[in-house]
């Protein structure tokens, strides 16, 4: 006798917090229903999958964190299977996040470069909590003419390039036109550089570049007032980003200090 399964309910809500390229998708492996992920960032992402189910045996809770290993493809999460052959049906939603959101600890107190080649001087026009556009965001805007080199403060692995915008303006709904670059560094933190120059980006998603190899050029784009670099260094967490203060070498590099607003800097080192 041929058995009925009965699928009740079944859908496959996309909520998405971010803009990561994280599919989720399931599939019939005989009697069960299996959840898989592709993760086509060049970082890990955390996963949080929430399902609901009705006469269903899951081998997963109800809702689980998953780390998803960069560039992954078919990661089963979860199977499901009718607990009788009657009606029966699920549906998840998902949540992802750039990085591991469980990571608790990071590098203190790492000398950071500054994002300038040597010889260079610039003033810092907003600093930790600024009045322009950094309310409660600890970041750093340098004044810098456009076409600026900008190099990396830290070594790690470039996760996002976006450098197609040439649109700025005064106020914060600019801020989605800043083209910007991010990296992850070992310790699972992650810098962005924001309002580079369009088109000038010199890495891609996916390389590995040490600490002061060129990301791109410094431009005018997003929510600025005038040619700006941002800089911030942040842990990714559930709700917002945690931001990291950051200590940069100064002068000839022999010290590191954290930078103030309408301070001029310079850079005497490599
Ligand atoms: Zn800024």
């Amino acid at each position: 006798m041929r058995l009925a399964i009965i699928i009740l309910f079944f859908s496959i809500p996309i909520f998405s917090q971010t803009d990561l390229e994280v599919k989720f998708y399931y599939g019939k492996v005989n009697d069960s229903f299996e959840i898989f992920v592709d993760n086509n960032e060049y970082c890990e992402v955390t996963a949080v999958l929430q399902l609901s189910h009705e006469n269903v045996m899951v081998s997963s809770k109800n809702q689980n964190t998953f780390l998803i290993p960069a560039r992954t493809k078919n990661l089963k999460l979860s199977s499901l299977t009718a607990i009788d052959y009657g009606k029966y049906g699920f549906e998840f939603t998902h949540k992802e996040y750039r990085g591991d959101i469980t990571k608790s600890s990071y590098s203190n107190h790492y000398p950071y470069s500054l994002p300038f080649l040597k010889g260079q001087v610039y003033k810092v026009i907003q600093a930790y909590n600024g009045s322009f556009s950094h309310q409660n965001m600890k970041a750093i805007d340098f004044e810098m003419p456009i076409g600026t080199t900008v190099t990396a403060i830290r070594s790690g692995t470039v996760v996002k390039v976006e450098d197609h915008f040439e649109t700025q303006g005064e106020t914060e709904d600019f801020a989605k036109f800043s083209n910007h670059i991010i990296v992850m560094h070992s310790d699972g933190t992650f810098a962005t550089y924001g309002h580079l120059q369009q088109n000038s980006s010199k890495v891609k998603a996916g390389d590995v570049v040490n600490r002061d190899a060129i990301l791109a050029l410094s431009g005018n784009t997003g929510w600025t007032k005038v040619p700006t670099l941002h800089v911030e260094v942040y842990r990714p967490k559930p709700s917002e980003k945690q931001y990291i203060e950051t200590e940069f070498k100064v002068g000839f590099g022999q010290s590191t200090i954290f930078l103030k607003e309408n301070q001029i800097y310079k850079r005497d080192y490599r």
